[in-house]
């Protein structure tokens, strides 16, 4: 059976992932930060999808624990087929007024965070000539936004890892793709004030916020191989928000 592993899989567009993966066929491990109930609650759907669920902690912005996270699951489930780098944090703010721990844990978590995990992962895939890293990136990556200096930079980097880990990794067969959600309903974006959340609808030629399972599908199908001439992508899932960006 192919293997999957989701970082931040204990809520949101994680979690979804790791049941959309389920239900494509994956044993799934279940990456988390201090949400244990919630990561259980994914293993019990994925479990409910008919597949195996591993649940394992590690704080990803530590180098050791984002590798002690791929071995730990690769012991439990097998060599990993497929990796969804999504775990993030925001910490918004005006530039000039955001303390450089608010930057620093935004980029480690984020960028770093998603580094350290695709980095062991990717020495299997490359051993083994075979495997799919999706990395979930941002709208505001591609377009900057105002009170997120330090999340768009971190997302933008997610989108320059991407692209080089997809021309590193070309020749042993293994891709390498991004996904940036516009606005999707989740506990993240549950904190934005109304009336910014309002503006943001307006923009949204969709006319709806996302779910995670409409980012989930993206993730499924940049996963599978049907999306075998793909790689380093970045596909948008923000209902039309980035047109023009
Ligand atoms: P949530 O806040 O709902 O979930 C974030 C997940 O990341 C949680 O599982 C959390 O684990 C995990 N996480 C956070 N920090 C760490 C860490 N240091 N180590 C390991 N895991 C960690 O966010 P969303 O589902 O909304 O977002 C998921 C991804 O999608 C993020 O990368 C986000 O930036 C991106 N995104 C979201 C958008 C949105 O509109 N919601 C839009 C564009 C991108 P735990 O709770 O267990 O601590």
């Amino acid at each position: 059976m192919p293997v999957a592993l989701v970082t931040g899989a204990s809520k949101g567009i994680g979690a979804a992932c790791a049941v959309a993966l389920a239900e494509a066929g994956h044993d799934v491990g279940i990456g988390y930060g201090t949400d244990a109930d919630g990561a259980e609650a994914t293993a019990a759907a994925v479990r409910a999808a008919g597949r195996e669920a591993f649940v394992h902690q590690a704080d990803v912005s530590d180098e050791n624990q984002a590798a002690g996270l791929v071995s730990a699951v690769e012991e439990a489930l097998g060599p990993l087929d497929a990796l969804v780098l999504n775990a993030g944090i925001t910490r918004d703010g005006p530039a000039l007024r955001m303390d450089s721990e608010d930057w620093s844990a935004v980029i480690d978590t984020n960028l770093s965070g998603a580094f350290y995990t695709a980095r062991p992962a990717l020495r299997g895939m490359l051993r083994r000539r075979a495997g799919s890293i999706v990395a979930i990136s941002s709208v505001v990556g591609l377009s900057g936004n105002v009170g997120q200096v330090n999340y768009s930079a971190a997302k933008a980097g997610m989108l320059g890892m991407v692209k080089s880990l997809a021309r590193e990794a070309a020749p042993r067969g293994i891709r390498v793709n991004a996904v940036a959600p516009g606005y999707i309903t989740t506990e993240m974006t549950a904190a934005i004030p109304e009336q910014l959340q309002e503006r943001i609808l307006e923009h949204t030629p969709l006319g709806r916020f996302g779910t995670p399972e409409d980012v989930a599908a993206a993730v499924r199908f940049l996963c599978s191989d049907d999306a075998g001439f793909m790689t380093g992508a970045v596909v948008s899932v923000d209902g039309g928000l980035a047109i023009g960006v």
